[in-house]
């Protein structure tokens, strides 16, 4: 029977390893510390309990490795890889952003663009909905989806998977960039000048896209803004809670990932360069 780990039993993980457990499916929750996460929904009273193991702990080696602590959390587990890891196991990197796959030197790494929306707090991850992973289309990851056919993990494989990637990446740049910046919610939209700032910082996005050779069809920004005004006002982003609660943002592989693409191409993105130099400063320290 093949194994399943995931690392990092957070809002995204703890899905993921639900998905797997109540199938069937042998998982590990592998944290930085042994315990239990709990998960929660609005439209069930019961919570799923979970135990997680400590990953320093660890001695299975593990067919199938879902990652799924944040893009600032890396380097914490790496030193345990090799030991996790047999040579044809499939790593799937669960993250937003871009760019982290070079950190990874294992020949079976892939990097899903995920739909799973949820947060955790102390032990308990709140799922609000979805179980969405979107891969790129080829033997390894075809032969994953069958593998966990039996599972409500919603694996999409994408023939057009670039598009995907900078899809999702467009969506989080601006409404994390104006979030994490004011430490406001989504209630900041009512205001026009935020409206526009973030239509702008979309269209530069798109630029940059654009000199990758991804082009999205006409409309897009509006698509996008729409996406937006469906936010209930109270709701927050990934960078916005990550600040007020004092921690570092996956800057570098949203915002800083575009602002290195469109200097590599010599692009003008006015928006960008402000708001990634305000997102770099505001995690200065003295
Ligand atoms: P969480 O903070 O909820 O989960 C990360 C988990 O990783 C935490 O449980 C954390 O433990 C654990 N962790 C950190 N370092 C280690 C380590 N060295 N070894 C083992 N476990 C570790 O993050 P999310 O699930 O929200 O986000 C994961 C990724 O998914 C991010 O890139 C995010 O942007 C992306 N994403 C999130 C969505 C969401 O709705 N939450 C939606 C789409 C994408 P501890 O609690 O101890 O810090």
């Amino acid at each position: 029977m093949d194994t399943f780990g995931v690392i990092g039993p957070g809002a995204v993980g703890s899905v993921i390893g639900e998905s797997l457990h109540t199938s069937g499916y042998q998982v590990t929750f592998l944290g930085r510390k042994a315990g239990e996460v709990y998960i929660e929904r609005a439209s069930a009273s019961e919570t799923a309990a979970f135990p997680v193991e400590a990953i320093s702990e660890a001695e299975t080696v593990f067919d199938y490795l879902f990652i799924t602590v944040k893009g600032t959390q890396l380097e914490g587990f790496m030193p345990y890889l090799d030991k996790l890891t047999h040579e044809n196991t499939v790593c799937i990197l669960c993250q937003n952003g871009y760019g982290q796959l070079d950190k990874f030197h294992i020949p079976n790494a892939y990097q899903a663009v995920v739909y799973i929306s949820g947060q955790k707090k102390e032990q308990v991850v709140t799922h609000f909905r979805d179980r969405i992973l979107i891969l790129p289309e080829n033997p390894v990851t075809k032969k994953l989806k069958e593998v966990i056919a039996a599972s409500d993990l919603d694996i999409r494989l994408s023939p057009d998977y670039r598009y995907e990637v900078w899809y999702k990446l467009l969506v989080n740049l601006a409404i994390n960039s104006v979030t994490a910046l004011s430490r406001n919610t989504a209630l900041i939209l009512e205001e026009e000048k935020i409206q526009l700032l973030c239509k702008r910082l979309i269209q530069e996005g798109v630029a940059i896209a654009v000199a990758e050779g991804i082009h999205f069809q006409e409309g897009i920004t509006e698509e996008i803004m729409r996406i937006y005004a469906g936010y209930p006002p109270y709701m927050g982003t990934s960078m916005y809670y990550d600040i007020i609660a004092g921690k570092t943002m996956e800057t570098a592989y949203i915002q800083g990932y575009l602002y290195e693409k469109s200097q590599t191409y010599g692009l003008d993105t006015p928006c960008l360069d402000a708001v990634y130099s305000l997102l770099l400063a505001s995690e200065m320290r003295g």
